[in-house]
């Protein structure tokens, strides 16, 4: 007998799950994309893309994935030779070097591991040591959706200013935007990148860099190519200008209704709230599950933990037996293992991950947990009983 019928739900970090409201939207047919509803509607994004990165500065859209706002961000800034200090803690980081390394701009790695966050000191002292400011930038992402940490921007931002270097601060917050909290000019940030699919509920396709002014006039020595200058995205004059083409019109619908739900009817500030409880309700269920001696928490300390995802290791290979049980027997999806020692198959069956990013409420985040309880048992992976009551307690607090 099957019980594997009804919804499912993807709980990976990303493609996340789409409201039906988001859905319907683009259900439409073709509009016009020289005139009217469209060109009011995509000009009506950018306040509210704004808001979700709390900055005052510009935005610029990009038809592509975040890779596309990888190179875009990179096109804007820097050119070849240029070089850049890359801080990695998980595989992003490493990831937007790599495309860095091959359009010809040097990077210089400081590797902090999957387990932690970057370490503010280490960044200072090694700008304090570049004395003729060789480096033109310094690539970090905030969430790391492989190893699910989250750095300090704030941190990072004090200790680029405490060395007095001017190296443009570049973050990646693809996976953490509309989930962690995120203050691009409290926080200093001269460029940050992001992506539709993740905590904007869009289905993805569309992806955003935003910078300020500094990263404005880097841009008018980096000679970007025609379609990734920044400029007449962030400045609009002529709407097929602004997407170097046709306008991606249907994913601009959609993203107008994500950002009613998060900017005008929920609220930025709520939807970190929420995304800190739903969180917290998978630690507390994994703190219970841990208690088996199997499973356990990737990042220890709560500090430094993204809301938006969890990396949970195994002793052994649990980590696949239990996605793979989840997904043929209980319509739930969960994360594979990313950045974790590849391509060695042993360690990579040690490691898993629960998306909780976007559009997310309790009966979808017990859904998923009572998925993997069941899991567990069927698979007699020793845990903690009593994971969902601890979760429900949590819940119950805090709502
Ligand atoms: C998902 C993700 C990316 C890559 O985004 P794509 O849309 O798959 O290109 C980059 N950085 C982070 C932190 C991510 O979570």
């Amino acid at each position: 007998m099957s019980l594997n019928f009804g919804r499912t739900i993807l709980a990976i970090p990303g493609p996340s799950v789409i409201p039906d409201r988001v859905l319907n939207a683009m259900h439409r047919a073709s509009p016009n994309i020289y005139e009217g509803e469209l060109i009011d509607l995509t000009a009506s994004l950018y306040p509210d893309l704004k808001t979700v990165a709390q900055t005052k500065h510009h935005a610029a859209i990009y038809i592509g994935n975040g890779h596309a706002a990888w190179e875009a961000a990179l096109e804007n800034t820097l050119n070849a030779g240029d070089e850049t200090l890359v801080l990695s803690t998980g595989r992003f980081a490493a990831g937007w070097g790599e495309m860095a390394r091959r359009i010809g701009i040097e990077t210089q790695i400081m590797d902090f591991g999957m387990q932690g966050q970057i370490d503010p000191n280490k960044l200072e002292a090694t700008l304090r040591a570049d004395k003729d400011h060789k480096l033109k930038a310094i690539i970090c992402v905030q969430t790391d959706t492989a190893s699910s940490v989250k750095n300090d921007v704030a941190a990072l931002r004090k200790a680029i200013d405490q060395s007095g270097h001017e190296a443009l601060f570049m973050v990646d917050c693809i996976a953490s935007l509309g989930c962690d909290r995120f203050e691009m000019d409290a926080w200093g940030v001269d460029v940050m990148v992001a992506g539709c699919q993740k905590g904007l509920m869009t289905p993805a396709g569309v992806s955003f860099v935003y910078f300020n002014d500094k990263a404005a006039e880097a841009r008018k020595t980096a000679s970007p190519s025609l379609y990734w200058d920044w400029y007449p995205r962030a400045n609009p004059e002529a709407f097929y200008q602004q997407f170097a083409g046709t306008a991606p019109t249907h994913h601009l619908y959609g993203l107008r209704e994500a950002l009613d739900i998060l900017v005008h009817e929920e609220g930025i500030e709520n939807a970190w709230a929420r995304h800190e409880t739903m969180a917290h309700a998978v630690w507390a269920a994994l703190d219970v599950w841990a208690q088996g001696g199997v499973l356990s928490h990737n990042i220890e300390d709560v500090a430094q933990r993204t809301t938006a995802v969890s990396a949970i290791n195994t002793t052994g290979a649990e980590s696949t037996a239990l996605r793979k049980w989840c997904e043929a027997n209980t319509g739930v999806t969960l994360g594979i293992s990313l950045g974790f020692a590849e391509p060695s198959e042993t360690e990579w069956n040690k490691h898993f991950r629960i998306g909780h990013m976007g559009h997310l409420n309790i009966h979808m985040i017990m859904g998923t947990l009572g998925a993997m309880d069941t899991a567990l048992k069927a698979l007699n992976i020793p845990h903690g009983e009593n994971a969902l009551t601890a979760a429900a307690k949590l819940l119950a607090q805090r709502a």
